[in-house]
């Protein structure tokens, strides 16, 4: 019998994969995000799942459902909220709504008069989900969060009604949807006379829609919810902002730039008096350095797209800003304000654009004052780290005499060497024992190549998710991209 023992070459040379946050700038926006806004993510943009996974939960519960014909329940339900929310196309894209989960993939099917469940609901590659679970798992935190779900020790994952789930709103909400997920085939005619109850549009007219509003906003009895405190925070300022608002630009873009520059957010502004006002006028404010730095180093990685020499890499950054020292640049910058482009995110980069917000970053991190300070510089044991806007204050100030295009040939080389410490601190063997390394710039001794362009994309302050999730349960109503604060909303939020 032949066998191998002891080590055994790996094959050799490196396998490069796409990192996410190539300069590691990210986390304390990121964090930050998750603390202000606990219960609502990035993956949870509709707020009928919060009430459809209750619901479903409660329902294999009540009859004694094992974990794979849950799953199956799940996925079935699912599949009837993406058939409302096709057939309710034409007046759901109106608001800007996002469509159902799976209803991009499922379209094909909706065609037919009639959908076989067996084929819909197979959690398979091209399917409307791959997950057994379909869309439970970016949503299960929060549910649980929310005290929707509860986990069920010894059910092979399958959830159970949280304690704050009203059985009875989310029944009387989605009731149909159970009816329509039984048998074998979903027909269309079925769903289209109870569009209007259950389009993920449509939550805000219906008692779990109303539900989950109170649960999204108001205090629990018996008070003990800090994380849900600072939610109901952010939700009063959020929809204090949005009230009136109108605006062709995505939520996210309109209110990070209020949040960040307009005067209504300064302490002793209109908005002062929200408990959150300073901790998210910091953080939009912080989140301009961290997008600039992304895209800068977008720009730069786009150098090396021919293949290109360190040293004349990094002068393409120093021709590609003013002349004069770091110091006159540094103090002709104009104070920036809602509505000027500061921080422009469309259209090609410009390295000196990017520098000026980084630059103006710096100043930030020496002026601001009290709780918008403490937010816009974070932990005070991270204000040395590098790429921090207090590390470039202080870097700015060291170089206040030199050129700037100087200054730019030296920080290309520290976001190079910073980048290539980020990949190495990233990286992992594969199981062929070539090591992955996450990045789009490749060096070879003094040259370099890209393997394709670099993200240049902002961190997500949740602020669009939060906001359709809010007009998902009724807070808020938007139409045609005009939103305002609904008689509920106000009333919670009072
Ligand atoms: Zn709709």
């Amino acid at each position: 019998m032949a066998y191998r023992v002891g080590a055994a070459w790996s094959e050799s040379g490196l396998r490069l994969l796409d990192g996410k946050y190539p300069l590691a700038v990210e986390r304390y926006v990121l964090r930050q995000v998750a603390h202000l806004v606990p219960g609502v993510t990035t993956v949870t943009p509709h707020a009928r799942y919060y009430a459809l996974h209750g619901l479903v939960a409660a329902e294999a519960d009540a009859r004694g459902l094992g974990s794979a014909e849950t799953q199956e329940l799940l996925r079935r339900c699912e599949v009837v909220l993406a058939a409302a929310s096709h057939l309710h196309r034409e007046d759901h894209g109106l608001h800007g709504f996002p469509q159902a989960h799976g209803e991009g993939r499922l379209r094909g099917l909706f065609t037919a008069p009639t959908v076989d469940f067996a084929e819909a609901v197979r959690p398979v590659k091209g399917g409307y989900t791959r997950s057994r679970w379909g869309f439970l798992p970016p949503y299960q935190t929060s549910e649980r969060e929310l005290g929707i779900l509860v986990s069920v020790p010894g059910s092979a994952g399958r959830p159970g009604p949280g304690p704050r789930l009203d059985l009875r709103a989310v029944r009387d909400g989605l009731g149909p949807v159970l009816e329509l997920a039984r048998g074998a085939e979903l027909r269309l005619a079925d769903v289209e006379s109870h569009v209007e109850q259950l389009c993920v549009c449509r939550g805000g007219a219906q008692p779990d829609g109303r539900w989950l509003a109170e649960l999204l906003c108001r205090a629990p009895e018996d008070g003990s919810d800090e994380a849900g405190a600072r939610r109901r925070e952010t939700v009063r300022l959020l929809t204090r902002i949005l009230d009136g608002h109108r605006s062709d630009r995505p939520v996210e873009q309109a209110v990070g730039e209020f949040l960040a520059l307009d005067p209504r957010m300064a302490e002793g502004g209109a908005l002062a008096g929200y408990v959150r006002a300073a901790d998210w006028r910091g953080l939009a404010m912080r989140n301009y350095s961290v997008t600039a730095w992304r895209r800068l180093w977008s720009w730069l990685v786009g150098q090396a797209a021919e293949g290109v020499h360190q040293a004349e890499w990094a002068d393409r950054f120093a021709r590609a800003v003013p002349p004069g020292t770091v110091g006159e640049f540094w103090d002709a910058l104009p104070a920036p304000t809602a509505g000027t482009g500061f921080g422009a995110s469309g259209g090609g980069i410009r390295p000196e654009e990017e520098l000026a917000v980084l630059a103006q970053g710096a100043r930030w991190a020496e002026e601001l004052t009290g709780d918008t300070a403490i937010a816009f510089n974070g932990p005070s044991r991270e204000h040395g780290q590098e790429l921090h806007p207090r590390w470039l204050a202080a870097h700015l100030t060291e170089r206040r005499g030199l050129p700037l295009a100087e200054c730019a040939r030296e920080l290309a080389v520290i976001l190079l060497r910073r980048s290539a410490r980020v990949a190495l601190a990233k990286s992992r063997s594969a199981p062929d024992g070539r090591l992955r390394l996450p990045t789009k710039l490749q060096q070879r001794d003094t040259f370099l190549f890209t393997r394709g362009p670099e993200g240049t994309s902002r961190v997500i302050l949740r602020l669009n998710r939060l906001a359709y999730v809010l007009a998902g349960c009724g807070v808020l109503a938007v139409d045609a991209r005009s939103w305002r604060v609904t008689d509920l909303g106000r009333d919670l939020c009072a």
